[in-house]
């Protein structure tokens, strides 16, 4: 399976002319498990192997950046487009699956802790309200902090 995540404001990148920047200063990640895949994906849309960003020491990192006429393109043969917190569950290791809902409150965007699908609201609500174990309560901002570190990466 191929993914996009959101667009961002972002530097566009350094192969990307100056002419070209302002289509690109709004951008997203292509990216999959499987690293075959994503290369015949990129080069269908259009995309030259030198613009594989692949300096990242972690392999589930590897990714080519789209502008959002290329993200569209994408989405309409059959790239999935995924929540940033699903490109976290990417980034850990963990399956993409089709938005299970969280457990708790059936929200889409959904995190896998504790052996359950949660949502970040729901998470923070049991660190704050249910859990009277502080080594719990400890473990639930540390997730939460872990994957606002990958995001922010
Ligand atoms: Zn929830």
């Amino acid at each position: 399976m191929i993914y996009v995540d959101p667009l961002i404001t972002a530097t566009p990148p350094s192969y990307i002319s100056e002419d070209e920047r302002p289509d690109w200063e709004r951008s997203c990640h292509l990216f999959s498990s499987n690293e075959q895949d994503l290369h015949i994906f990129a080069r269908r849309l259009g995309l030259k192997r030198e613009q594989f960003q692949n300096k990242k020491p972690n392999p589930l990192q590897w990714h080519y950046v789209l502008n959002p006429n290329l993200r569209k393109k994408a989405i309409s043969r059959g790239a999935m487009a995924v929540t940033s917190e699903q490109l976290a569950i990417h980034l850990s290791g963990g399956e993409i699956t089709l938005n299970p809902g969280c457990e708790a409150c059936r929200t889409p965007v959904v995190l896998f802790f504790g052996g359950a699908w949660t949502c970040y609201n729901c998470l923070i609500h049991k660190a704050i309200y249910q859990d009277r174990d502080d080594v719990e309560r400890d473990r639930i901002y540390k997730f939460i902090d872990e994957q606002k570190r990958m995001l922010a990466a």
